[in-house]
């Protein structure tokens, strides 16, 4: 920006501030800005578009256009150039507006006279909250310096808006921020409900001046606070206990990288000459990077831009004097909100918390597998709730629907309240049937275990009333660490897991990597289908060193104890001789080295593809025991990817198909001795587990959570009967069992 303009861009931004100071009405605030902006830039007009909590962008003060049409003229977001705008938080400026692409005509503006259009979004750390335009007779083509000089009053009316500068009482103006209820419905991470109140994991700044009096000092404290963030920075990645340092290399690489980034800094420096303060010169640097996250779909890319999402909050934090929240601070029934977090983060949080809401995130996240080993409600993708929600606000979570409620009206949590007892009171029966058996009434016993892969979860064990560990995941060990954990680590680690649980088996699924599970610290090639890839037994066979190493640690962590590992992911009858082979000569190996072994070891396999169910019977002779990993065998069943949200729930598990795939399964197992059970998550779902059973498996390993309301339904239903509605309605040529079989329990009385 040329010095003049930079000059006259401060006395204007000087003088939106001053309306603010003075006292008035919010819309006398946003005519007295359009009336400015159009004198100060030369333009005929100067219309302020503002988002309505209904997603409409409405003409809300403009001087040039026909004021009647003020308040009238409502747009939706990607409807005309100002909906465009919205939409893509690009500014859109030509000299020829009827022919440029999305330009629609509204009569009621009188804008057909005005050839020239130049807007730009208004916007806060990249949320849209409104769209800021000016229009000219005459063709008249707007320079990127004055592009830049819009953006930057539209920073300030940003800054303006979000300090609730434009609200006001009449119908017709915007309402009070963070003061009307607010819902979303996002993606259910884990069900439970919680009610608390809000914690924000990212810093909420409020900046009450926006403009710079001193563009020298400030300046001079940008300057300052970048060096103690570079300061900082140096000292995470040179300090010693780089895991205690809260981010792995990686995430400090990328951050050094960007804190000397010279373009970045010369564009903040650039926007604090045009008058705007240091921390609105960053936010505004934090609102590009945002528009560009939304856009990018390279994972790689994504991150990167989040990593320098992360490091320019931390230098809000320093230029604002914000302290990291302490964990001390957190309040009793903390409900947690960010945009997204890692799973070291929320395991930080830890059980302090009582709900986490987070704005983007997936199902397969680390972060979900935290929230679910803590067995915390999460509610996932919940759109607009980290701008919405405010520390201290009241929040109802409901992770069984993905539901929230910020700030809920009383009828609503008293309904959710109510929901709570009944969920406390089913508990409580749950409690009670803890040391009876999940025996059905006709005397079939099913064996029901619990999953884990976090020793957090193993308090879990004796109140589920879980037989033992049917599944314990290790790589989530390695999944939550920033650097690879020594062997002498491992083997202590196994070890509590085994004292844990005292009499109780459990059975360790070696390193399940790859696909969606990637190792931080782990270079891995790229793949187009990562899920069909090299992963969990292929990488362990492939890299043997780290399969041996892991078995060496499982042995030595046993300490003479009897001991079950099974592999994951095996899809031939060679890998799993291969896996076991090697098994062996690490016990062996040990064994010379004068190490205790396990006094007995049993070595199973995880049926993960449907190629396996038809391996040859030998392979069923040398398992000792099969595992069936519903979750991956379903996905590969249906050609389902289980993490895409467009077709995971497409296939119901009680279709007929896969209901009888099981029964086969089960059946060739039983002819050939091997004993089997289900560790998918549908094993934890009530007509799931009954249905599986009904197909003959007896034994199911699931969340400690599910092991009551399985062992409730499986305790109340006649299996013979339930056997005989299932094969009714696998005749009938319905696709799935689930309607039948769930009316058949309505009729019989049963506890959904
Ligand atoms: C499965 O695939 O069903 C399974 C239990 O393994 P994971 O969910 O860890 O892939
Ligand atoms: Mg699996």
């Amino acid at each position: 920006m040329v010095k003049t303009q930079a000059v006259e861009s401060r006395v204007l931004l000087k003088r939106l501030r001053d309306t603010l100071a003075e006292a008035g009405e919010g819309q006398e605030r946003l005519d007295r800005i359009t009336e400015l902006v159009s004198v100060s830039l030369a333009a005929e007009v100067c219309s302020i578009y503002l988002r309505r909590p209904d997603d409409t962008l409405e003409l809300c003060a403009t001087t040039g256009l026909n004021p009647t049409a003020v308040h009238q003229t409502r747009m939706r977001v990607r409807e005309g150039l100002v909906g465009r705008i919205a939409e893509t938080a690009e500014p859109v400026a030509t000299d020829d507006a009827p022919h440029t692409r999305g330009f629609q005509y509204r009569p009621e503006t009188g804008e057909e006279i005005y050839a020239s259009f130049m807007g730009v979004p208004i916007q806060r750390l990249g949320e849209v909250l409104g769209v800021l335009v000016i229009q000219n007779q005459d063709p008249r083509e707007y320079t990127e310096d004055e592009v830049h000089g819009l953006e930057v009053v539209a920073m300030v009316i940003a800054e303006m808006a979000e300090l609730g500068a434009f609200t006001g009482s009449g119908p017709q103006d915007m309402p009070p921020l963070h003061q009307q209820p607010f819902f979303v419905r996002g993606v259910i991470g884990q069900e439970g409900a919680a009610e608390g109140v809000v914690l924000t994991h990212d810093p909420q700044i409020v900046i009450t001046n926006p403009v710079a009096d001193d563009p020298s000092a400030e300046r001079a404290r940008l300057t300052d606070a970048l060096e103690r963030l570079r300061a900082e920075v140096d000292g995470m990645l040179d300090g010693g206990e780089l895991a205690d340092a809260g981010e792995h290399r990686d995430v400090l690489n990328a951050w050094r990288m960007f804190a000397h980034d010279r373009g970045w800094v010369r564009r903040m420096e650039a926007s604090i000459d045009a008058g705007l303060a240091a921390e609105v010169a960053v936010e505004r640097e934090q609102s590009a990077t945002r528009a560009r996250m939304a856009r990018i779909s390279d994972p790689y890319l994504r991150e990167r831009l989040h990593d320098l999402d992360d490091l320019s909050n931390r230098l809000l934090r320093l230029l604002t004097g914000g302290e990291l929240i302490s964990h001390d601070d957190i309040p009793k029934g903390a409900i947690l909100i960010a945009r997204n977090i890692g799973p070291g983060e929320l395991l930080d949080y830890g059980r302090r918390l009582s709900g986490v809401v987070l704005e983007e995130g997936s199902v397969g996240s680390h972060a979900a597998i935290v929230a679910r080993a803590l067995a915390i409600p999460l509610v996932l993708q919940a759109s607009r709730i980290t701008r919405e929600a405010v520390n201290g606000d009241p929040i109802l979570v409901d992770g069984d629907e993905g539901i929230v409620h910020l700030r809920p009206e009383e009828n609503v949590t008293a309904a959710f309240r109510a929901k709570m007892e009944m969920l406390a009171a089913a508990q409580e029966a749950y409690v009670g049937l803890r040391d009876l058996p999940a025996e059905t009434l006709d005397g079939t016993r099913v064996s029901l275990q619990m999953n884990a892969g976090l020793i957090a979860e193993l308090p879990s064990l004796g109140p589920s009333g879980a037989e033992g560990v049917g599944l314990y995941r290790t790589e989530l060990a390695f999944l939550l660490r920033r650097t690879v954990p020594r062997r002498s680590e491992l083997v202590a680690l196994y070890g509590r897991v085994m004292d844990s649980a005292g009499d109780k088996p459990v059975t360790f699924r070696t390193l399940d990597i790859g696909s969606d599970k990637a190792l931080p610290y782990m270079k891995r090639p790229e793949e187009p289908n990562p899920a069909l890839g090299w992963r969990a037994i292929r990488i362990g066979l492939d890299r043997k060193g780290i399969m041996v190493w892991q078995l060496q640690a499982l042995l030595r962590a046993a300490a003479g104890r009897p001991m079950r590992i099974m592999f994951p992911f095996v899809a031939q009858f060679d890998e799993f001789r291969a896996a076991r082979d090697i098994l062996w000569d690490v016990c062996a190996k040990e064994r010379a080295r004068g190490n205790t072994v396990p006094t007995t070891i049993e070595v199973g396999a995880m049926l993960e593809t449907p190629s396996l169910a038809f391996a040859p019977d030998q392979f069923f002779a040398l398992a000792d025991f099969i595992s069936i990993g519903g979750n991956d065998l379903k996905q590969f069943f249906f050609a389902a990817d289980r993490e895409n949200e467009l077709v995971r729930r497409r296939y119901d598990t009680l279709n007929v198909s896969f209901l009888t795939f099981i029964e086969q399964i089960v059946a060739r197992c039983d002819a050939l001795g091997t004993p089997v059970s289900f560790c998918g998550e549908d094993a934890g779902r009530p007509v799931d587990a009954l249905a599986f059973t009904a197909m003959g498996l007896r034994s199911l390993s699931m969340r400690p959570a599910s092991i009551g309301p399985v062992k409730r339904l499986l305790r109340a239903v006649d299996l013979g009967a339930a056997r005989i509605a299932i094969d009714e309605a696998r005749r009938s040529g319905e696709q799935s069992v689930r309607p039948a079989l769930m009316k058949w329990l309505q009729e019989t009385g049963a506890p959904l």
